[in-house]
């Protein structure tokens, strides 16, 4: 609780403190070591709806639980606020994690949260996590960048017409491009993508799921994509990755193939 720190003098009050914490996509092994930490000994736990129970399981059981709603397709609230009650437990002394889908820098409106809470004098730290594109990336075995192909990645929010319309100006004319909460209007975005000079052949992919139960992979080009994602009921939350590197998805071998002989073991043997 809110205590004086002296009792002489002027009373000089504690504030608690927010961590915004990135959860990653979903899988608790895929919290950094300080997310994990800061979660299993919370006092106070806001998390938007994309965290899992996995994870918020990890917080003790006694710790109070506060769900901040936001859809797994995007964000419900469109004006930024923090949950009023993050600001009110912090300014009573407590410790409060609030934990943010992927890296709250990222598409997770940290930047706004952080604002609010400087304007409100609450102190507070950011804690990274894995963002949905290199979860992605890292599933499907999508490299974002290859050396001497694509030298440059864009991370660009579609959610509406107006965002994707746009789009194809805003992106390098090589590069990765990843689109976050772009499921929704897959179709227009692509075409908008097409119609500003994007071939209809360039590899695409769609990632489902990346880094938590019911992963998904779909890849086609541009021009193929949204039917195919359609045909296999794709659902959110996904991410699209379009560029070359596409194409250099590779297939890992199975564990259980006979191994070739290593270089050079021919002439060891006798
Ligand atoms: N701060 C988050 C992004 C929040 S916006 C991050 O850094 O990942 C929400 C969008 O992120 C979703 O619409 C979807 O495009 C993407 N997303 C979140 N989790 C995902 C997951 N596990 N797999 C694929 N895409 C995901």
């Amino acid at each position: 609780m809110n205590e004086p720190l002296e009792s002489d003098g002027p009373r000089v009050f504690r504030r608690g403190k927010v961590w915004l914490v990135g959860a990653g996509p979903g899988d608790p092994e895929l919290l950094t070591v300080r997310a994990h930490r800061l979660v299993a000994r919370a006092e106070v736990l806001a998390y938007d709806e994309l965290v899992p129970d996995a994870i918020l399981n990890l917080a003790p059981p006694r710790a109070e639980r506060i769900a901040v709603g936001r859809r797994a397709g995007g964000c419900r609230h469109h004006e930024a606020r923090i949950h009023p009650l993050v600001i009110v437990r912090a300014v009573e002394g407590r410790e409060v994690v609030r934990l943010k889908g992927g890296d709250p820098f990222i598409f997770g409106r940290g930047g706004e949260e952080a604002e609010e809470l400087a304007a409100a004098h609450v102190p507070f730290e950011v804690v990274p996590g894995i963002s949905a594109a290199l979860a992605a990336a890292a599933t499907s075995h999508i490299p974002l960048t290859y050396r001497e192909l694509v030298s440059s990645v864009t991370f660009v929010t579609a959610h509406s017409e107006s965002a994707s319309a746009g789009l194809s100006q805003a992106l390098p004319s090589r590069g990765t491009t990843v689109l976050y909460m772009g499921l929704g209007r897959l179709e227009g975005t692509l075409e908008d993508l097409i119609a500003g000079g994007q071939s209809p052949g360039m590899p695409a992919a769609v990632v489902s799921n990346a880094g938590r139960e019911g992963e998904r992979t779909v890849i086609a080009t541009l021009a193929t994509l949204a039917a195919e994602a359609r045909r296999v009921g794709i659902e959110p939350p996904a991410v699209v990755i379009v560029g070359e590197v596409v194409a250099r998805a590779v297939a890992s071998p199975s564990r259980s193939e006979v191994a070739p002989a290593a270089p050079g073991a021919a002439s060891r043997t006798r």
